[in-house]
């Protein structure tokens, strides 16, 4: 195991990552106030790894009320929100009870805001079990449910006290959603950390193959290279933005084809490979630089050409995107190599190219 502490000041915690975590109660012991947990997980990851986390606990004396929702982006939505804080109340958790949030970025999502709002909030622990939640959203303290009229509308800033990313749980992840993870993977080394984007390039294989000791480092690096991003900027004054590498381009893709049918990191990993080929045409990538990033994507079996919905349609999409401050579209860019910028002075041509060019 390994441990990375993300540095908040009196909000800092630690990011466990290893295998075979979720059966180790020691590690979660020192963070709960008084021994009483919720257990907030779905109805997949539930059957797999609710009864390994719930016996450690309550072998160790601490009592467990387990809350399965269903599986799915659609139940992150204010129905669901309302039967977790329905179940808290009707089993009376007090204040100093902590909810445990079992499950990907949905779950953790989910859990979190529940756990700022319920009794005005409780402590909070993350269990992750997807690579994307493991990386992503299981640091820097945004939590949240979608609105019917749009995703992520209502949230909170709320930090975990712990969060144990266990990497045996990534073994019964299915293919799509490990490489979705890898997507955002990559983007750290892309927008900051040229050597961990080498060392990607020379473990891709192991990644894939889920060898535990490759995921613990790629995560653990991930994390960290988050954490430093948030720690700069814990609201999203301005740095924060570097996060969203191929994410101007991916919203468009995602929400041009309809959510869900390609994943999140399916587009990012598009979009991230369109924004690298828009920074050789302002000239700061080379061709060959544009190539590296486009197989590595390509070797994480992820789409490195974006949907063919037309320009219009894209310029529309990212006319829209929240990224645009006063009418112009802000875009993460990359100086180099593990060097991005961020620019709202993109000639709108070079935009149009790069879409045109990169369709499939
Ligand atoms: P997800 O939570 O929907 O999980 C993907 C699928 O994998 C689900 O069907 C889930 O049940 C299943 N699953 C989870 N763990 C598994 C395991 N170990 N074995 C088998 N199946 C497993 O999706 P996600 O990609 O983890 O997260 C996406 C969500 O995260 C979105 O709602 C997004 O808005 C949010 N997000 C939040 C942040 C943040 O900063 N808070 C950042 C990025 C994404
Ligand atoms: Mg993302």
């Amino acid at each position: 195991m390994q441990t990375l502490t993300v540095d908040l000041g009196a909000r800092s915690y630690p990011i466990h990552v290893g295998a075979g975590l979720i059966g180790r109660a020691e590690l979660i012991l020192p963070h709960l106030p008084m021994p009483r947990v919720a257990i907030v997980t779905n109805s997949t990851v539930g059957p797999l790894y609710l009864d390994t986390l719930r016996a450690a606990l309550e072998d160790a004396g601490v009592s467990v009320l387990p809350i399965v929702v269903p599986d799915g982006e659609q139940y992150k939505n204010a129905e669901t929100l309302g039967h977790i804080y329905d179940a808290l109340l009707a089993a009376r958790m007090e204040r100093k009870g902590t909810l445990i949030a079992l499950g990907g970025g949905v779950i953790g999502d989910l859990t979190g805001f529940a756990a700022a709002t319920y009794l005005r909030g409780v402590p909070f622990i993350q269990v992750p079990t997807t690579l994307l939640a493991q990386v992503d959203s299981s640091v820097g303290g945004k939590t949240g449910i979608n609105h019917p009229l749009g995703k992520n509308m209502i949230g909170a800033f709320y930090q975990p006290r712990l969060v144990l990313a266990d990497t045996d749980t990534l073994d019964t992840l299915p293919d799509r959603e490990l490489s979705a993870g890898l997507a955002e993977v990559i983007k750290y080394g892309l927008i900051r950390d040229a050597a961990f984007f080498a060392w990607l390039e020379e473990n891709m294989e192991r990644l894939l193959a889920r060898d535990g000791e490759a995921l613990t480092f790629a995560i653990l690096r991930s994390c960290r290279n988050k954490a430093e991003v948030v720690a700069a900027d814990e609201r999203e004054g301005g740095l924060r933005a570097i996060l969203n590498l191929g994410h101007t381009f991916g919203h468009a893709i995602e929400a041009g084809l309809g959510y869900g049918v390609w994943l999140h990191g399916e587009a990012v990993a598009a979009g991230m490979v369109l924004a690298a080929d828009l920074s050789r045409r302002l000239g700061w990538l080379t061709v060959a630089e544009v190539e590296r990033v486009r197989r590595l994507v390509r070797r994480a079996r992820l789409p490195d050409r974006a949907p063919d919905l037309g320009l219009p349609r894209y310029q529309a999409l990212m006319g829209l995107d929240k990224k645009v401050e006063g009418g112009r579209v802000r875009f993460v860019l990359l100086k180099r190599l593990g060097e991005a910028v961020v620019t709202a002075d993109v000639p709108e041509a070079l935009a149009a190219a790069t879409i045109e060019e990169n369709v499939a």
